[in-house]
């Protein structure tokens, strides 16, 4: 019988800022973003405690940011040019390498949910906007109005026309207690963008990757720039060949912004459960367990 291991829980709450003339980001904006990354890691990591999966941890700590409006997931996630939400969601299994997702979604409140029923009950990957909706229904996932995912601090941005600086994608990382890793990233995408984008959040090997040989790795940023260097999977196979989850993030995010200007941060977690983060921006709100099993927040 193999020994039981610490579990490992991060999460983030997005890379970007929290400029002031931001309405999704005012003056003491972190605090709030502090508070939902802390309570979301604490959640996840007492799940993992009670030896639940990396992947139901994931799963979790992401559906309760989505359901927190302060992110740009779920509830509260940014509006696209036309004004409405549209949703990128993935989910990656690191023991079996399982994974899916959802892109464009309009009518569900927890993407997440949805991407882990597209791994668990789909022989598909990635599944899209209609076709999304009808799959979420076949399996009991109960719809909701797009405007009630639609927060006033996001309609009062779209309606200023603001540029688009919209963070607050969420992600989580895990490894559960036999030592398996999962990873899992959702966000509303970029403010402003056209209907149909897709983002790198619901592309595996972008915005998201776990392999236990590897690492677990959730993304965050410019998502056209994640996706031009397929960056979860690149820090994934930077620990794979020796570096630490902090190096493999940090030389990541470097290259985000030294190869493609790229703007973004990125969480990782490595087989031997410890956490790693890096960002180029001047914030990435995320929260982690510490070796002790406390968790620590940071901005
Ligand atoms: N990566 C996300 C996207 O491009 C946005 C973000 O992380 O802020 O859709």
């Amino acid at each position: 019988v193999r020994a039981e291991l610490t579990p490992t829980i991060a999460v983030h709450g997005g890379a970007g800022t929290l400029a002031s003339d931001d309405p999704a980001s005012p003056p003491g904006a972190g605090a709030p973003r502090l508070a939902g990354v802390r309570r979301a890691a604490e959640e996840a990591l007492a799940l993992l405690v009670r030896g639940g999966s990396a992947l139901d941890a994931v799963e979790l700590a992401v559906r309760i940011l989505e359901d927190d409006p302060t992110y740009n997931a779920g509830t509260g996630a940014v509006l696209n040019e036309a004004g409405s939400v549209e949703l990128d969601a993935s989910i990656m299994d690191g023991a079996t390498l399982r994974c899916g997702a959802v892109a464009c979604v309009t009518d569900v409140r927890n993407p997440v949910v949805l991407a882990r029923q597209v791994l668990e009950r789909s022989p598909h990957v990635l599944l899209a906007g209609a076709g999304a909706s009808a799959f979420a229904r076949s399996v009991g996932i109960a719809p909701v109005a797009n405007g009630d995912l639609v927060t006033a601090a996001q309609r009062a941005r779209w309606l200023a026309a603001r540029a688009p600086s919209g963070h607050g994608t969420v992600g989580a990382v895990a490894r559960d207690r036999d030592g398996h890793l999962a990873a899992a990233t959702s966000t509303g995408g970029t403010a402003g963008k056209l209907a149909g984008r897709i983002g790198d959040s619901p592309l595996v090997g972008c915005g998201t990757y776990a392999d236990d040989a590897l690492a677990a790795v959730s993304c965050t940023g410019h998502g056209e720039r994640i996706i031009q260097l397929t960056l979860a999977r690149h820090a994934a196979d930077l620990v794979g060949g020796g570096l630490s989850p902090d190096d493999a993030a940090r030389t990541a995010a470097e290259r985000l912004a030294a190869r493609v200007a790229g703007e973004g941060g990125l969480i990782v977690v490595g087989p031997r459960g410890v956490a790693g983060f890096a960002h180029n921006t001047p914030v990435m709100s995320r929260a982690w367990s510490d070796e002790r099993g406390a968790i620590q927040a940071a901005l």
